[in-house]
């Protein structure tokens, strides 16, 4: 086996496991547990990093690992009945029979600081979306040397055929840098090759936004419309699923300004979504369409928001849309 091969199974197989225990807590009735910065967390969010990183800690103990969750807020806050919960989801999903403290030590693994592959993990992307029973994303992003390498997105919510949304739900995206991105159902069916839009026309463009309208800046993004032509419409979902839909040409334009000056972007939020997005045939940079640099630690340090379209000539007329929307506010 190469390493893709390897590095795209034992994604898969820990997205698939985290899956089971994000729907075991989807079919209950999940409750937040705000963190100390108003972000809400779920014992499924845990739950789901715990299986991923110890997967990822037995194949790949030489890679680095930077993760959204930590278990300090979950031993100060889950008491006992919460303990015990996300013990007995983490030991069904993976067949283990591990304790609270071995279940905190994968939560908090992070492997080799500087390693030439480092993992970028949002156990659940779009924690208000799963609250809301909507979107949410597994994602497992991998860098080598700072560069978004390959990357496994589960979106157990995510209706197998979007124009079915009462159908069978359940899609994951897989990618790796030359080897294009696969759109795959969870739960069984055929896997097929995603390809972004080549739509040449900015009149039939749809733009993918979040449904929470903090997270973006809408009036910027209505200039830009406007600016460059552009008239199919919104798409709304939570988390980088979002990427996904670009991926398989169900959207072309996913714009993300800074919700306000000082916001920076998680590279958990963007790592596994990045690569499937631009295997699929798509472009990522930010809002200046200056590439992301993701050697920066957990932030997007040095990128304004995000922009993510179809095609490299869809990228640069958007581009030029978004300047001129920013002259055209600032006037
Ligand atoms: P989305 O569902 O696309 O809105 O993205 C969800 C992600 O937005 C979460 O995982 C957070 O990391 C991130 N987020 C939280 N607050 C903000 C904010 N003020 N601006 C931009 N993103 C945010
Ligand atoms: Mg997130």
């Amino acid at each position: 086996m190469t390493d893709v091969q390897k590095i795209l199974e034992v994604a898969q197989a820990a997205g698939r496991k985290a899956a089971v225990v994000c729907r075991a807590v989807h079919a209950q009735t999940p409750e937040s547990m705000d963190k100390g910065d108003k972000s809400p967390v779920t014992i499924a969010d845990y739950g789901s990093q715990a299986v991923i990183l110890r997967e990822l800690a037995a194949a790949f103990p030489d890679h680095g690992v930077i993760s959204e969750e930590g278990s300090e807020h979950l031993r100060e806050s889950a008491g006992d009945e919460g303990v015990a919960t996300i013990v007995s989801l983490v030991n069904e999903a993976t067949g283990e029979n591990a304790d609270f403290d071995q279940v905190c030590a994968w939560i908090d693994h992070e492997g080799v600081d500087g390693a030439e592959y480092t993992w970028a993990i949002d156990p659940i992307d779009g924690t208000k979306g799963f609250l809301r029973r909507q979107q949410y994303a597994i994602a497992i992003g991998l860098m080598r040397n700072g560069v978004p390498f390959a990357g496994v997105m589960v979106c157990p919510n995510l209706p197998v055929d979007l124009n079915q949304p009462d159908g069978a739900k359940g899609v994951m995206y897989v990618a790796a840098q030359g080897q294009g991105c696969q759109r795959i159902p969870l739960d069984g069916g055929d896997a097929a090759a995603a390809k972004s839009s080549q739509s040449a026309d900015p009149a039939s463009w749809r733009v993918l936004g979040s449904v929470e309208s903090s997270h973006g800046d809408p009036k910027l993004v209505v200039t830009m419309m406007e600016e460059a032509g552009v008239q199919g419409g919104f798409v709304r979902y939570d988390s980088q699923v979002k990427y996904g839909i670009i991926a398989e040409g169900a959207a072309e334009i996913y714009l993300r300004p800074r919700s306000k000056p000082d916001y920076r972007e998680n590279i958990w939020d963007h790592v596994a979504g990045v690569i499937c997005c631009q295997e699929a045939g798509g472009v990522v940079t930010d809002v200046d369409g200056k590439p992301l640099d993701f050697t920066l630690g957990k932030k997007l340090l040095e990128n304004r928001g995000v922009l993510a379209t179809g095609n490299p000539e869809m990228h640069e007329q958007v581009v030029a849309g978004i300047a001129a929307a920013e002259a055209a506010l600032q006037a």
